[in-house]
């Protein structure tokens, strides 16, 4: 039997060519070409005009919120249902996550919600905004665009400029995925992407930050890259950081790059057949996608509702060699960040019981999604009269 894994790279362009480049020429550490050229040709892809490579996603959204200005002791608001990431770089500048929960349609941040937030329980004061709660600052916004789908962004940015506060997107989860017409990554003063080896595009690991803003772009570089003033001699301004991308990952990363058309038609082919396979089941909801939004569909992921059970079927279909897996943990149930856990977010609990992630790698065959597809119509069919 052979077993599916849940989402895995896929490399069939110039990844090898342009690694023996590397390595044939020395080039393998943080200087080189590739650096810059991944950074030029994916700004282009995103459509700002700068884009600085760093180690991590969550390297970015670190460097990201310390450009944004965010100061300890500062709130940040952002989405509860996400991956881990993003609250711990607000924890990193020594910052406070304030959680809003998701929709229950697509999972991503509730726009209602957030309005909620800033009308009911923030005040201006002398040009900043105040929790009035928690007596903290106010500096900036951070959605999270999860599962490949878009955040509704058009009243988080509304709501950002009427607060004068900064929208810094977290586009880890959703590079080729548009809201209204234009990629995310485009809307916030900010955006962050992720190469880590799940990801649309991978560099093994790796991130990026998006901006059109060039001072921005040039301190982001600077902090990056250990805030270096000299060329000879070893003097640095502030205390900077080693979030450099290798030459090598970055070689990786351009040769990805030219397969991003590719991996969208392939991901939306997978969300294609697996919603023509499961449309039929009650209690089953296929992932779905909003109006105003182009899903990327990076992670296919289903809901389960009535007798159907999300670990039920997560453990069932890895008997069959099929691996699935959850929803994150809602961010205030996180041990990590127990400080949360006063956070009331009912459809985040209810989104990390119910949803499961199927397989869906770019190189996903279609006979292995039949095998996936027919091992849950076999669980649905013992479970329903
Ligand atoms: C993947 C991811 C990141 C960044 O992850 P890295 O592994 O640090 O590259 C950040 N936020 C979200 C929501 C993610 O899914």
């Amino acid at each position: 039997m052979e077993f599916i894994p849940l989402c895995v790279p896929e490399v069939r362009g110039n990844e090898w060519a342009y690694v023996k480049e590397c390595l044939d020429t020395g080039w393998v550490s943080y200087a080189g070409s590739f650096v810059s050229r991944f950074e030029r040709e994916f700004a282009a892809a995103v459509g700002t005009e700068f884009a600085v490579a760093t180690a991590s996603g969550t390297a970015a959204l670190h460097v990201a919120l310390i450009l944004a200005g965010v100061e300890p002791g500062d709130e940040v608001v952002t989405s509860a249902i996400t991956f881990v990431a993003p609250i711990n770089a607000i924890k990193y500048v020594s910052a406070h996550p304030v959680l809003i929960d998701a929709e229950p349609q697509y999972a991503q941040m509730d726009p209602a919600l957030l309005r909620r937030f800033f009308e009911e329980d923030c005040v201006r004061e002398g040009g900043e905004v105040r929790n009035r709660r928690s007596g903290r600052r106010v500096r900036a916004i951070m959605p999270v665009h999860v599962l490949g789908h878009t955040v509704d962004l058009d009243p988080v940015v509304e709501l950002a400029e009427a607060y004068g506060l900064d929208v810094i997107e977290d586009a880890t989860e959703s590079l080729g995925a548009t809201y209204r017409g234009r990629n995310v990554g485009t809307y916030g003063r900010m955006s962050a992407f992720s190469f880590n080896g799940n990801k649309l595009l991978t560099t093994g690991g790796g991130g990026m930050i998006c901006t059109n803003d060039p001072v921005l772009a040039a301190r982001g570089k600077h902090l990056t890259t250990q805030a270096k003033v000299e060329d000879v001699e070893f003097v640095h301004d502030e205390v900077g950081f080693n979030y450099r991308l290798t030459n090598l990952s970055a070689a990786v990363g351009v040769a990805q790059l030219e397969q991003l058309p590719a991996y969208v038609d392939a991901k939306l082919a997978i969300a294609r057949r697996y919603a023509e396979g499961l449309c039929d089941l009650d209690g089953l909801m296929p992932m779905r996608e909003a109006p105003w939004a182009r899903s990327v569909f990076w992670m296919y992921t289903i809901r389960l509702t009535g007798t159907l059970d999300s670990r039920e079927l997560l453990r069932f279909l890895g008997e069959e060699g099929i691996q699935t897996r959850p929803l994150w943990q809602p961010m205030h149930r996180s041990p990590a960040h127990a400080d949360l856990a006063g956070f009331a977010c009912p459809v985040a609990d209810v989104l990390s019981a119910e949803c499961l992630s199927l397989p869906c790698s770019v190189g996903l065959r279609p006979d292995q999604q039949d095998r996936v597809i027919d091992a849950i119509r076999r669980y649905h069919s013992a479970l329903t009269p």
